[in-house]
């Protein structure tokens, strides 16, 4: 029988709420618990080597893991940066084992095989980065280009994402590696970011027929509520979240955009209307 391939997985927290972590531990298909202790793909199992929020160690001990990734052989493990990156005034603002944050992300990312952006944070900015950003806070693609960083990153937005998105992006990669993963202009695999949320949100005949909701959990589209889901790409309508129950629309409530670049600070207010000319899709006169 083959042997079982070891895949090192280092996860660094950065400016994070910890959000992404709690939605990816909630994973329900597999269980986390399956990802991280079992071979989530016959042949292939995660070695989680560093991950704040689970690991039982602490101190020095677990920053000198840190150490040997970024001092280590090239190639031999993929990062995961949860968060966006503070870098004002040398990076003061955030500290990982006593080290700016951005330093360790610098040399983690410098020496990793692949990098994933997890989280809207990560990958565009996100809370962290919103007016007036005293942290001065970047995403990781933004730091990729400020350093020359040249290691292949997915993003996986979202605030937080959705558990699958993650997990499926780290099985196709184990299956199939870096290149079986297809991902559009801002990093995100198509597989669960190419499709707009208005595509395939279950009000879409309101929003055509011009019928709008007036009120939250009312009947009829929620554009005029403030709904993003026309400019805002996720599979969320058909993959659905808590192991599939329900999503936001479905509660009634509208989408707040979280996936995209433009979030937080672009897309709000949230419960304000788009202006129409922001629309990819032609809203039908009512
Ligand atoms: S605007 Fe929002 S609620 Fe209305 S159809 Fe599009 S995604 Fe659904
Ligand atoms: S429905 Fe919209 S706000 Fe909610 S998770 Fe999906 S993309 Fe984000």
């Amino acid at each position: 029988m083959a042997a079982t391939r070891e895949i090192p997985v280092v996860w660094i927290q950065t400016a994070t709420c910890s959000g992404c972590s709690v939605s990816v531990l909630n994973s329900a298909s597999p269980k986390i618990t399956d990802l991280l202790l079992s071979e989530v793909i016959p042949g292939r199992h995660i070695n989680l080597r560093f991950q704040a929020t689970v690991m039982a160690g602490s101190g020095e001990p677990v920053i000198e893991v840190l150490d040997a990734a970024a001092k280590g052989e090239p190639g031999t493990y993929v990062l995961v940066v949860e968060g966006s990156i503070p870098t004002k005034d040398g990076g003061i603002y955030g500290t990982l084992g006593e080290e700016p944050m951005v330093d360790r992300a610098i040399a983690l990312a410098k020496n990793a095989m692949a990098v994933v952006g997890l989280g809207t944070c990560a990958s565009f900015g996100g809370i962290f980065a919103a007016g007036p950003n005293p942290g001065g806070c970047i995403s990781v693609g933004r730091l990729f280009e400020q350093e020359g960083i040249d290691t292949p990153l997915i993003n996986i937005p979202g605030c937080p994402p959705h558990p699958d998105w993650f997990i499926g992006t780290i099985a196709t990669v184990l299956v199939g590696g870096l290149e079986a993963v297809d991902v559009d202009e801002l990093g995100r695999p198509t597989r669960f970011y190419g499709q707009l949320i208005h595509e395939n949100c279950p009000r879409r005949a309101y929003f055509d027929e011009g019928k709008f909701a007036a009120h939250l959990s009312d009947e009829g589209c929620l554009y005029e509520l403030g709904c993003k889901g026309t400019i805002t790409h996720a599979d969320c309508p058909l993959r659905r979240w808590n192991n599939g129950t329900n999503w936001v629309i479905g509660s009634g409530a509208p989408c707040n955009g979280c996936v995209e670049p433009e979030f937080p600070d672009l897309i709000s207010p949230f419960y304000e209307r788009l202006p129409e000319e922001a629309l990819l899709v032609p809203r039908k006169e009512s």
